[in-house]
């Protein structure tokens, strides 16, 4: 397969490329100076795009590349890769589905903890000394408090699994029912803000849900509401979130995911009662190598005419 040109669009992860570069003709995306003399030269060559959550496979570039078959994502989400010129096109697409459920749904756990216990402000108290002055202000429990989510998939129910271990009746919303499930549902996310404590965003980013967390969504969460974003950063009006935290209209934010990544808004900054990551939900070397293992799995499937692991067109 050696002679297969993949083309990598981001340095997503170290083990991924050097595992790439051993098995295909790889092609790093951000070390071309001249992408319009690098397609005249090797897009007849290129027969995948390896892609991630911040750069994927747009309609200018499938057009650029005619001899492109699959593009394999290394992320679940692929709001980046435009699925339906892909499939109009002929192009396989897949993604790394449950392989990093685990570990965004431990990260949104973390996220509820640290948010309402205020632990990443109580780590800036000890090491600026101000333990010294007096004791830290009490927070907000969270055990026991009612966890509202938008998505009930792989990762939704795995978080909805942890938060039940802390006592946490779970309601959702989602396009459809889940009846094997036995948490209560929500045919809006107006409603389903309304009647909890901790609003979480965890399906994917499409048409349908940009902006699922608007305004009227947030004054429902309410003052004493928290909104967890582990989902994708559109999914949440970013300047209404601002204003909702700024003018004390919801109670904090958790958010490992923002609408301009990495452009964080600066007025979050000042904010105690949020706390802010760098979009890392699967970001562990265990769940990364797995990730990766899986996107060339796909790939070498694909070149080998045997059936994908895990297909999405
Ligand atoms: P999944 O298993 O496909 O679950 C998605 C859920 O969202 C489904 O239950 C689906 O239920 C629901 N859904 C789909 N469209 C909806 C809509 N229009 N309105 C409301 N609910 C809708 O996906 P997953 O593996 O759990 O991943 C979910 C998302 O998490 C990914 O797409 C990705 O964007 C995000 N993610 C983030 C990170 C991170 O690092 N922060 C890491 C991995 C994934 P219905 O079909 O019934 O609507």
């Amino acid at each position: 397969m050696e002679t297969i040109g993949v083309l990598m669009t981001f340095p997503m992860n170290s083990y991924l490329e050097q595992e790439l570069d051993k098995r295909f003709n790889l092609f790093r995306m951000w070390t071309i100076p001249q992408k319009t003399d690098f397609f005249n030269k090797h897009s007849n060559s290129i027969r995948a795009v390896v892609g991630y959550a911040g750069a994927g496979a747009d309609r200018e570039l499938i057009d650029a590349l005619p001899a492109l078959e699959i593009v394999s994502s290394f992320s679940v989400g692929l709001d980046k890769v435009d699925l339906g010129y892909c499939k109009e096109k002929g192009i396989r697409v897949t993604n790394t589905p449950d392989v990093l459920t685990e570990d965004v749904a431990d990260l949104a756990i973390g996220l509820m903890l640290t948010t309402l216990r205020g632990i990443s402000e109580c780590d800036r108290y000890v090491r600026s000394g101000l333990w010294k002055k007096g004791d830290f202000k009490l927070t907000t429990k969270f055990s026991g408090k009612k966890v509202g989510i938008i998505g009930l998939g792989r990762i939704g129910t795995a978080i909805a699994k942890r938060a039940e271990a802390f006592n946490c009746p779970i309601s959702y919303y989602s396009r459809s029912e889940k009846p094997e499930s036995n948490y209560k549902y929500f045919p809006s996310v107006v409603e389903l803000a309304s009647h909890c404590d901790i609003l979480v965003v965890a399906c994917p980013l499409t048409e349908q849900t940009r902006h699922i967390v608007n305004r009227e969504v947030l004054d429902a969460l309410g003052p004493k509401g928290f909104l967890i974003n582990i989902g994708r950063g559109p999914h949440v009006d970013e300047p209404e979130l601002v204003a909702a935290l700024v003018e004390g209209r919801i109670a904090g934010a958790g958010l490992d995911v923002f609408e301009n990544e990495p452009h964080v808004p600066e007025e979050l900054f000042g904010l105690d009662n949020v706390v802010l990551l760098p979009h890392v939900g699967s970001g562990t070397v265990e769940t990364r190598n797995a990730m990766a293992d899986l996107v060339i799995g796909n790939l070498e499937a694909h070149f080998s005419k045997k059936p994908l692991l895990t297909p999405v067109v």
